[in-house]
């Protein structure tokens, strides 16, 4: 992992080198046949040849269980040196017509948070996207009955406790960008109380880290009906200079660059003119870019 005053030294801020910096297109949440995605690295790589990517990065599920029960759509947790080269030797079959980044979608929880660290030491990764698909056991983006079977006020305290725990993610320092930040929204539940002090103590704390935030469209095609985050989450992150970038959750390669245009859209207006990208831990800048 790059330390944390690297990354925060390293990034010019929203208003350098304006410009100048050429554009770059990626997609980097993207998942293969080695979790619960239906295509192959290989077939990924040649979609994202066909659309014209600079960059496709794979983010395969790596879920440490909180409890004993292995969870289902990760990888076995024993197959991360084969994904990984796996990954990385997809790199010789795009060549030089695009770039392969080594990713991995994790989940944070406190209790396994060593165990995570220590994994990811091991390996040359990119990029590791932070998620929270559970939050002490509760399954935040599987099923709406999951939700539906709550009071309203069980909602409410859930959608809470996430926000809170988001801190943690943040201050863990496990991650590069953090994967949909407001996922709890999925099934169309909304808060009936005001989150704004939890939402915005999350925001300072990926601030503080030197994170991104990925806004990533696979939402749109959810009962939220829009992408993660909402339009006045992204205008906090702005506010507080945290970096971007657009993403599709793909688990095809048909949707490697699902809704990107309307993505990039928001990020304009939410005031951003660059986004993300990464390579050894790293983080720099390029401009937002439409597709081509
Ligand atoms: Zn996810
Ligand atoms: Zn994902």
């Amino acid at each position: 992992m790059g330390s944390q005053t690297e990354r925060r030294n390293q990034g010019p801020r929203e208003g350098t080198h304006q410009g100048k910096m050429p554009a770059i297109l990626t997609s980097y949440h993207v998942h293969s046949t080695n979790s619960d995605g239906l295509d192959t690295i290989r077939q990924l790589v040649e979609s994202a040849i066909e659309l014209g990517l600079d960059e496709l990065g794979i983010s395969d599920h790596y879920v440490i269980p909180e409890g004993k029960e292995p969870c289902p759509w990760s990888m076995p947790l024993d197959r991360l040196p084969e994904y990984v080269a796996e990954v990385r030797s997809a790199q010789e079959i795009a060549g030089d017509r695009l770039q392969v980044r080594i990713g991995l979608e994790t989940d944070f929880a406190p209790s396994t948070a060593k165990a995570l660290a220590d994994a990811l030491s091991a390996h040359p990764f990119d990029y590791v996207i932070g998620s929270m698909h559970f939050l002490d056991g509760f399954p935040v983006d599987a099923h709406a009955e999951d939700w539906e079977g709550l009071s309203e006020m069980d909602r409410d305290i859930i959608m809470m406790r996430y926000w809170i725990r988001m801190a943690d993610l943040a201050a863990s320092g496990l991650f590069d960008f953090v994967g949909h930040i407001d996922i709890c929204k999925k099934f169309g539940f909304r808060a009936t109380i005001d989150l704004s002090r939890e939402i915005e103590a999350a925001l300072d704390a990926i601030a503080e880290s030197g994170m991104a935030v990925e806004v990533n469209t696979s939402g749109l095609h959810m009962p939220a009906a829009e992408v993660y985050p909402s339009a006045s989450i992204l205008r906090e992150c702005h506010a507080r200079g945290i970096p971007v970038l657009v993403t599709s959750d793909a688990h095809s390669a048909a949707s490697l660059t699902r809704g990107f245009e309307h993505a990039a859209r928001l990020v304009v207006k939410a005031g951003y003119s660059q986004v993300a990208a990464f390579a050894g831990r790293m983080m720099r800048l390029g401009a937002v870019t439409p597709l081509p």
